[in-house]
């Protein structure tokens, strides 16, 4: 039997302590932290034996603290023990071998077996937790610069919508100074944040089906009430054990795209002038509005709408106030429409209604005969008043059109119906109309094909002097189609100009006027002038003067025999390069005569600076002027401002003895009209040059009605 052996305490509290990773100690608090105890920890710790460590000689635990952290060490040493406390304190310790490591160090004043106060505790060596805990410390830096840093908002939000973390650049976005600020003021994001209600709410519904969201756009409230569009890519953050933690994403402020965006959306469907709807959003309409009418078994009308003599204010007044004119004329028509009706701007001065929900045909009319009295009323236009017409056309789903094309086509033909029943009313399509619109669709077609036959000829009709006696002759451009019979310049001339058929039709003319002047012999010692019109639209293009330069040398006609005969529109388009095209055609030495005078808006005070040599009073201020005083007095004073600019004048649309005899009486010096002689082709103006010499004789002056 063994007897069991008393447990030497001291001997295992030795082992114990001596094989600690670490050194167990006890110092006195003196300036070198004399060691009194060390356990066998101490060599593997910092090099030193404890024999090494113990000895007063040798070295000291002061001097084995690394110098920059003794005072730190001693001072926070010192501060626990004067609360009685224990202390942890971190620091370096230089070892035997000059290597630098850090230690922890812990431990409590206590009072030894001989009543004074020491130090107890344990020191170990954490370098390489250390280390570890330095390079999360980096990281976690490095994560927080880009957090603080970064130019996109970052969030964390709870379920319930409340804010855990955001960077400097959200509270920047949503209006705080810092980001405590918004934390603590975001309290309710749904209700806070948000413009649209239940946005929040459709947020987490996508998060919970999908784990995240990408490019959720939204418009938000800042903080001092204003509004900006956001972008959130978003997802769900889960723990390890998959329970929910929390939102996390970033926000990017898209106020400016969507402001781009939306501007782009209302340049593709709105008309920049007038702010109507243009033809692209139109088009976009009429379908849903026909499905509306259909289900409801209403009417739709599609109005066409074009402004009547536009054209005349807009050249002579100008593109500004052309501009006001029409915006004026747009609020209107938005005025006197419901909210349900879309107007549109199509071009230039037409517009479309699109009017919906009319049970019957006639309040299409009383609200239409209303619009018209609203647009004829006055519009003020550089300090003077003009009234507008408008003319109309509708077309009305379902009997003229079940589609889109087919309803503004119709109302389109209805308008030109409109325009020609005497504008400013309007008109209901009809199948008879269509076949009217088509045959104005051919007419350009017909002129192209006239032109190459050669269908176009000449007239023309005499300049007479004061006696009678013809001085020139004024090329009028006539048509007979093979396919369509005749047609008047009225008609085929506009035609020719939309249709950029004027340019070789003004050739045709002038060649053949250059040809047929060639053959005229001289009307009493004097050569006989011709006269030529030149559109306005002739003016756009680049190569007119060259083109009549080429056609006059190429007949070997003198140009100073030529007048070419333009109107007041040419110099509102542009009047700058007008005149200077003006100065090179009058440097060809041709003459150049202002047409129609009287019926544009412009005074005869600009015509003094203009290189022009004769002035044609309109037919419109000769008819009559035999009857009406005031008329009378407009021609007198028209032709004594030429006598005073040195220019000629010649009265238009002479058709009487007495028209004659009173623009005579007061100095005109040309004179053309029926009581000459109509205009006649080329054979019957021999004739005529060839009687009397020239001279046309006139029936006897009748006694003038007082
Ligand atoms: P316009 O240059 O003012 O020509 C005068 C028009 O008045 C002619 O009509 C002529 O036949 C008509 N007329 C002349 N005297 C009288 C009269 O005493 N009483 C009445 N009631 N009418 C008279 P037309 O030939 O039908 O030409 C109409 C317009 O067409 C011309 O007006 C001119 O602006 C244009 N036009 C004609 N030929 C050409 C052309 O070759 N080029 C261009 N650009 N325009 C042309
Ligand atoms: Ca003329
Ligand atoms: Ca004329």
């Amino acid at each position: 039997m063994h007897a069991v052996k008393p447990v030497n305490l001291h001997r295992v509290l030795d082992t114990l302590v001596n094989n600690l990773e670490g050194m167990a100690y006890r110092c006195l608090l003196d300036g070198r932290w004399t060691m009194r105890f060390v356990s066998q920890g101490c060599t593997r710790l910092c090099g030193y034996s404890a024999h090494e460590l113990l000895d007063p000689q040798r070295i000291s635990w002061e001097a084995i603290t690394h110098p920059e952290d003794r005072a730190r060490v001693r001072q926070e040493i010192g501060a626990a023990i004067a609360q009685g406390q224990r202390f942890t304190v971190y620091y370096s310790i230089t070892t035997r071998s000059g290597e630098v490591r850090k230690v922890k160090e812990q431990g409590i004043q206590v009072t030894d077996e001989a009543g004074q106060l020491v130090l107890e505790g344990f020191i170990e060596d954490v370098t390489d937790v250390h280390l570890t805990l330095e390079a999360l410390a980096h990281a976690e830096l490095r994560y927080r610069q880009i957090f603080e840093h970064a130019r996109e908002g970052i969030f964390q939000t709870t379920l319930d919508g409340r804010y855990i973390a955001a960077n400097p650049a959200l509270a920047l976005l949503y209006g705080y100074a810092t980001p405590q600020e918004l934390i603590a003021d975001l309290s309710d994001i749904d209700r806070r944040l948000y413009v649209q209600p239940h946005r929040r709410e459709r947020f987490a519904r996508l998060m919970a089906a999908h784990g995240e969201v990408s490019n959720f756009e939204s418009e938000v409230y800042r903080r001092d009430g204003s509004k900006i569009w956001i972008s959130e890519n978003a997802r769900s953050v889960y723990d390890k054990q998959g329970a929910f933690v929390c939102f996390e994403g970033t926000v990017q402020d898209i106020s400016e795209r969507k402001q781009q965006l939306e501007q782009l959306e209302y340049q593709a469907n709105y008309d920049t002038l007038t702010g109507l709807a243009n033809r692209n959003l139109l088009r976009d309409r009429i379908a849903p509005a026909i499905s509306h009418a259909e289900r409801l078994g209403h009417f739709l009308a599609v109005v066409f709408i074009d402004l009547d003599h536009f054209k005349l204010i807009n050249d002579s007044l100008g593109h500004d106030a052309g501009d006001q004119l029409l915006v004026e004329i747009a609020q209107r028509i938005r005025a006197c429409m419901r909210a349900s009706d879309t107007v549109a701007r199509q071009s230039g001065d037409e517009f479309v209604l699109l009017l919906n929900e009319h049970v019957q045909a006639h309040s299409v009319i009383s609200h239409l005969q209303r619009l018209l009295g609203q647009i004829n009323q006055p519009v003020h236009l550089q300090g003077r008043a003009f009234q507008m017409g408008a003319s109309m056309g509708v077309a009305l789903y379902p009997q003229d059109g079940r589609d889109a094309q087919t309803l503004l086509k119709h109302a389109d033909v209805a308008m030109y119906a409109a325009k020609e029943r005497g504008r400013n009313n309007f008109q209901f399509f009809t199948p008879e109309l269509n076949q009217v619109a088509d045959e104005r669709l051919n007419l350009g077609t017909a002129m192209r094909v006239g032109l190459e036959q050669n269908e176009f000829t000449v007239a023309y009709q005499p300049k007479v002097d004061a006696q009678g006696r013809i001085t020139g002759l004024e090329a009028l451009a006539r048509w007979h189609s093979a396919r369509i019979g005749t047609v008047g310049p009225d008609r085929f001339i506009p035609i020719a100009e939309e249709t950029g058929l004027i340019g070789a039709l003004t050739d045709t003319i002038l060649r053949q006027a250059f040809a047929d002047a060639c053959s005229w012999a001289p009307v009493q010692g004097r050569q006989l002038s011709v006269a030529v019109n030149l559109s306005a639209k002739l003016f756009l293009s680049n190569d007119l003067v060259a083109r009549i330069r080429n056609l006059l040398q190429a007949s070997g006609l003198e140009p100073q025999r030529v007048e070419l005969e333009i109107t007041e529109s040419v110099f509102l388009h542009d009047m700058e390069r007008a005149v200077v095209l003006l100065n090179e055609l009058k440097a060809l030495g041709v003459r150049l005569a202002m047409d129609d005078f009287g019926t544009g808006y412009s005074s005869l005070s600009y015509l003094r600076s203009l290189p022009l040599d004769t002035i044609k009073i309109d037919r419109s201020l000769i008819t009559g002027i035999e009857q009406d005083e005031d008329l009378a007095m407009i021609a007198c004073a028209i032709v004594n401002l030429c006598k005073n600019l040195r220019k000629s004048v010649v009265a238009e649309g002479v058709e009487n003895r007495a028209q004659f005899d009173l623009l005579q009486a007061k100095g005109c010096d040309g004179f053309q009209g029926y009581l000459f002689s109509k205009p006649v082709h080329q054979d019957a103006l021999r004739k005529l040059l060839a009687q009397a010499q020239g001279t046309i004789l006139l029936p006897p002056t009748e006694a003038l009605a007082c």
